[in-house]
């Protein structure tokens, strides 16, 4: 860590919190109202395949999808705005080659319209928040319903239950990568509202990368942490403020003597609020130079996070004697008044 960028962050502290406490409240922003966007504003949240099928009504070939054979248990949501859509339990082997469910979470968080497409009357399913295409439903399904909702795996997403999103239970997630993990977590396990902090690698391509790999700086995946949180307790924009606090946003591809692509600084947002947010927050700091150099942040839609080996959770705590913590993790937290 830069000696000045200390100083500039210990100074900002004040500001940066009279920022937070007039942080706009997150679950008052998403109440109500459907998700509008241009397809400009489409095109750079989502990934290409993803755009083809929400955006496009393209179909993903049969027997390809990410989650065909996907068996965790928690919720599928949809992979443009969030939206809960179906849960793991009345998930089946349909057999079509796509995920198959025979209702979605709620009624009204998946539209009906006729598709007469190909030759064929059909039904098309669209997202209820955001009308992104997600497949169709047909009436061969089993019981208790009798119908199968084909759904392609490009338009989803998915949060486990362990640590996954629950509209009635109040809790979110955050995704953010500022250099080590083992540093970011530590911090944000001490704040009030946030229930969960897991270690992991997110923000590149290769699937169930191991931390070897990351480090060999050819998957793309940056150190993140996923946080789980409440937002009626802590609001996204004060982890915000606590993630800018806690590394320094300056330095490309690094954290002090931390050097590499997987230390660079990283927001992976879960939906249009929180882009809206991260992108908010960045402005403000540049506007108020509270960081001497350009802030470098990568600001991305989340896609997946591979939860880090077991070694790597709770490092702090279970490790606060090796030298690693004691010069680079107690001093940052230190500095931020935590411990
Ligand atoms: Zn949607």
């Amino acid at each position: 860590m830069k000696k000045r960028f200390m100083v500039i962050a210990l100074v900002s502290i004040g500001a940066i919190w009279m920022m937070a406490r007039e942080g706009r409240n997150v679950e008052s922003k998403r109440e109500g109202g459907s998700v509008m966007k241009t397809d400009a504003e489409w095109k750079e949240q989502l990934s290409p395949e993803q755009y083809r099928i929400l955006r496009e009504k393209a179909t993903e070939h049969p027997g390809t999808g990410e989650y065909l054979n996907h068996q965790t248990e928690g919720t599928y949501l949809c992979a443009g705005c969030g939206n809960a859509l179906f849960v793991s339990e009345t998930k089946y082997e349909s057999g079509c080659g796509w995920p198959a469910f025979t209702a979605p979470i709620e009624k009204n968080s998946v539209e009906e319209v006729e598709d007469r497409s190909h030759g064929m009357v059909r039904k098309e399913i669209l997202c209820s928040k955001c009308g992104g295409h997600l497949g169709h439903v047909f009436n061969d399904g089993p019981e208790p319903t009798g119908l199968r909702y084909c759904i392609n795996s490009g338009a989803l997403g998915f949060e486990s239950v362990k640590s996954g999103v629950s509209k009635e239970s109040r809790e979110a997630l955050a995704t953010f990568g500022g250099g080590c993990f083992w540093c970011v977590e530590a911090g944000f396990e001490m704040l009030d509202g946030v229930k969960e902090v897991v270690s992991g690698y997110a923000g590149g391509s290769t699937k169930n990368p191991t931390y070897e790999q990351v480090c060999s700086k050819t998957t793309g995946h940056a150190e993140v942490v996923q946080i789980r949180f409440d937002p009626a307790v802590i609001s996204y924009r004060k982890l915000l403020d606590m993630f800018f606090r806690m590394h320094d946003p300056t330095t490309p591809n690094r954290q002090g003597a931390d050097v590499g692509s997987q230390y660079r600084s990283i927001i992976l947002y879960h939906d249009a609020e929180q882009k809206q947010e991260a992108e908010d927050v960045i402005k403000e700091l540049a506007d108020e130079k509270v960081f001497e150099d350009q802030i470098v942040t990568e600001v991305t839609a989340f896609q997946k996070f591979y939860e880090a080996e077991k070694y790597h959770q709770n490092y702090f705590r279970q490790n606060s004697k090796q030298p690693y913590c004691q010069m680079v993790i107690k001093p940052k937290l230190k500095k931020l008044g935590l411990r």
